[in-house]
């Protein structure tokens, strides 16, 4: 079994991408010819979200399963903490590492429903990620990676507390951060800056949203927070009406802001793909990422 962190160790920049499990069959083929079509490329991993609810949480096993028997890729498992308790927690990494999974992306999850609702932890479950990360390490040889918000994450009261929380996630354990997504390289480069100016050298990992259509950009912006910057605003304001010019801007915005984040020294890009293959595999061409790299 191969590790991401061992596919990011290529001296090469790679990139990576998301996929949620599918709902129904016809999704499960949607999904699967986005993995096809990814495939060749080599992404350095492929990651499965997790999600509140018995079936999907079995779908993100399955998926992850089938991808690791089934194709040459290196999954990745989300798995959240939401409503579970330690001992289901347990199984369900027995289940990962039985289906040929070995990195686990351990995140605390939202309240199911209300994302803006208490959070209320499982009574014999955990309170944060970094229990989370501790639990998978104690568990196995997982590779293990965090979630990490350019912005704060929306509970937090402050950016201090959220980078200190953020490094002792990292502290616990995990190899690396995969930070929510942005419109602004800049917001991601100083989430960056924070964690190395504390002195962590754990790796951090920008999501990229490839910008295809408007409707993308409101409610992406609106469920994870991240400001619309006025430039881009203004960049994308005259294609209001235009679906295809608004593809074609939006989707140079990206391009450049992946440009800048390499400039910067990042060395894995992880596309957000709805589990469509297209955008991903364009922007990856322009930017040079093929032909693939050996890790
Ligand atoms: P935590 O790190 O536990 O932080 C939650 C809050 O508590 C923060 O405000 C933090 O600063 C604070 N905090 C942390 N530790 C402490 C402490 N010891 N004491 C006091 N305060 C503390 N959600 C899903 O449901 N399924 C997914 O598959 C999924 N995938 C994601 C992938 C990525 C790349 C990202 C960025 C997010 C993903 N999410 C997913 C969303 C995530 O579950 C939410 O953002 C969730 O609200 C926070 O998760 P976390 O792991 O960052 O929480």
């Amino acid at each position: 079994m191969t590790s991401v962190v061992q596919r990011l160790e290529t001296g090469q920049p790679t990139f990576s991408v998301e996929f949620f499990p599918p709902r129904d069959a016809e999704d499960e083929q949607i999904l699967w010819r986005a993995i096809r079509n990814l495939e060749v490329l080599d992404p350095a991993y492929v990651s499965v979200t997790y999600g509140a609810g018995g079936h999907n949480r079995d779908r993100t096993i399955r998926t992850t399963g089938r991808i690791a028997s089934e194709t040459t890729l290196v999954p990745m498992a989300h798995l959240t903490a939401v409503d579970h308790s330690v001992t289901e927690l347990r199984n369900v990494l027995g289940w990962y590492a039985a289906v040929g999974v070995q990195n686990v992306l351990a995140i605390r999850g939202d309240p199911p429903g209300d994302v803006d609702g208490e959070w209320i932890p499982h009574p014999e479950g955990l309170r944060y990620a970094e229990e989370l990360v501790e639990l998978v390490r104690e568990l196995g040889d997982f590779c293990v990676g965090v979630a990490a918000s350019p912005y704060g994450h929306p509970r937090s009261t402050d950016l201090e507390s959220d980078t200190k929380y953020l490094i002792r996630k990292l502290n616990a354990g995990a190899d690396f951060a995969i930070a929510q997504l942005f419109f602004a390289p800049e917001d991601f480069l100083r989430l960056r800056d924070r964690i190395a100016a504390a002195g962590c050298e754990k790796r951090m990992i920008p999501g990229i949203l490839p910008l295809t259509t408007k409707k993308t950009l409101t409610k992406t912006a609106e469920l994870s927070g991240a400001p619309i910057p006025d430039w881009l605003a203004r960049t994308l304001d005259p294609y209001a009406d235009d679906p295809k010019g608004f593809r074609a801007a939006g989707m140079d915005v990206i391009t450049e802001n992946c440009r800048r984040l390499l400039d910067e020294g990042v060395d894995n890009l992880h596309f957000y793909t709805f589990n469509r293959s297209k955008a991903t595999s364009e922007l990856v061409e322009r930017l040079g990422l093929v032909p693939a790299r050996t890790g």
